[in-house]
């Protein structure tokens, strides 16, 4: 490797990923370029590992950094940027707006036209360096390190705005579908709001996880019914929010199944396109069905605020820490859909 190239992951499909090299980018007007110190493997990933590679050919992914959970330390800024400086710590927010629409000045970048995500449109963050547009970075305070950064860039961040959008609160019971790091991460939140918390998932290693952190209650649902489960938890009627990380049509339904009069359901999960039978819940249970995407701009403070006064355990979730040329082997564990989060280490 020269000095003006840099190691980075790409992602062909097939469940192939691939160390390569790509020329260190420049960051051009009101961007700046970061040197990542801290990425991960999200489950979103995964869906990009799995897809079929002709079609993420046709796309023109395969070519493109794969990665959108990352922090680092500003490394060049290009004309016109003032903030942040070079040296400065910061997480990246990968929902990149065209900076002066409506949402994106409301803080909603997820909702413009031109979002532009990584790995779809941008080359993302598993690599040395990422170059976004400046108004793309939240300040990374020193009491979080770098894979912290990594943690809220995405699974923290995306657990915190589902939790909120469900109003978990201590007089409400709330099942969590879906025991992966998002899942996990949305038990720990919502735990600490005050609510009784539920979770569900298929995998013995997920549940034991949950377990170890303390949830009030488990479900195995090859086991057992999950909407028996829920109802019973809740009460007899059902559970008064239910969130679904999981991404699964079956997990979605029974989550759905599971909620009392007035409950409350957040899609959160990225997976199966589930069709739901709407009628019955809407009409005779008054039940709302919202989803969650990430959490926005304006909730950054709010999060790390949240972190700091509750003291979240939020690194029992992390079941390795890789360096880059491990993750070939990291993404095949990650694929068996068995284990925590799996961290990449750059510093
Ligand atoms: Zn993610
Ligand atoms: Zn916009």
């Amino acid at each position: 490797m020269t000095s003006d190239r840099m190691q980075c992951l790409i992602c062909p499909g097939d469940r192939i990923v691939e160390l390569t090299t790509k020329p260190i980018p420049d960051p051009g007007p009101d961007d700046v370029r970061i040197r990542i110190m801290g990425s991960a493997i999200c489950g979103s990933d995964l869906h990009k590992y799995r897809q079929p590679r002709a079609e993420r050919d046709e796309h023109g992914y395969s070519k493109l950094t794969l990665g959108h959970e990352g922090a680092g330390v500003v490394d060049a800024v290009g004309p016109g940027v003032t903030h942040p400086a070079v040296g400065d710590r910061v997480v990246i927010y990968h929902l990149i707006g065209c900076g002066h629409c409506e949402h994106c000045r409301h803080g909603e970048p997820g909702f413009c036209r031109d979002m532009q995500g990584f790995n779809w449109v941008r080359d993302g963050v598993n690599a040395d360096y990422v170059v976004v547009p400046a108004r793309s970075t939240l300040p990374l305070p020193d009491d979080f390190d770098f894979e912290d950064g990594a943690l809220l860039a995405c699974n923290l961040g995306t657990a915190f705005g589902a939790v909120r959008k469900a109003k978990a609160s201590g007089d409400m019971t709330l099942a969590v579908s879906g025991l992966g790091p998002v899942g996990l991460y949305t038990v720990m939140f919502a735990r600490a709001m005050g609510a009784s918390v539920i979770g569900i998932d298929v995998q013995p290693s997920r549940i034991e996880m949950a377990e170890q952190l303390g949830i009030d209650a488990t479900c195995n649902a090859a086991e057992t019914d999950p909407v028996e489960a829920m109802r019973e938890f809740g009460g007899g009627d059902g559970v008064h929010a239910a969130i679904d990380t999981s991404g699964f049509t079956q997990a979605r339904t029974a989550a759905l199944e599971g909620l009392r009069p007035h409950g409350v359901f957040v899609e959160v999960g990225i997976g199966e396109e589930t069709v739901y039978k709407l009628s019955a819940p809407l009409n005779a249970r008054e039940i709302t069905l919202t989803g969650s995407w990430i959490f926005k701009l304006y909730e950054w403070e709010d999060l790390l605020d949240f972190l700091r006064r509750h003291k979240l355990p939020v690194k029992d979730v992390i079941a390795k820490r890789i360096r880059i040329g491990e993750a070939i082997e990291a993404f095949k564990l990650a694929d068996s859909a068995t284990t925590g989060k799996i961290m990449i280490d750059w510093t």
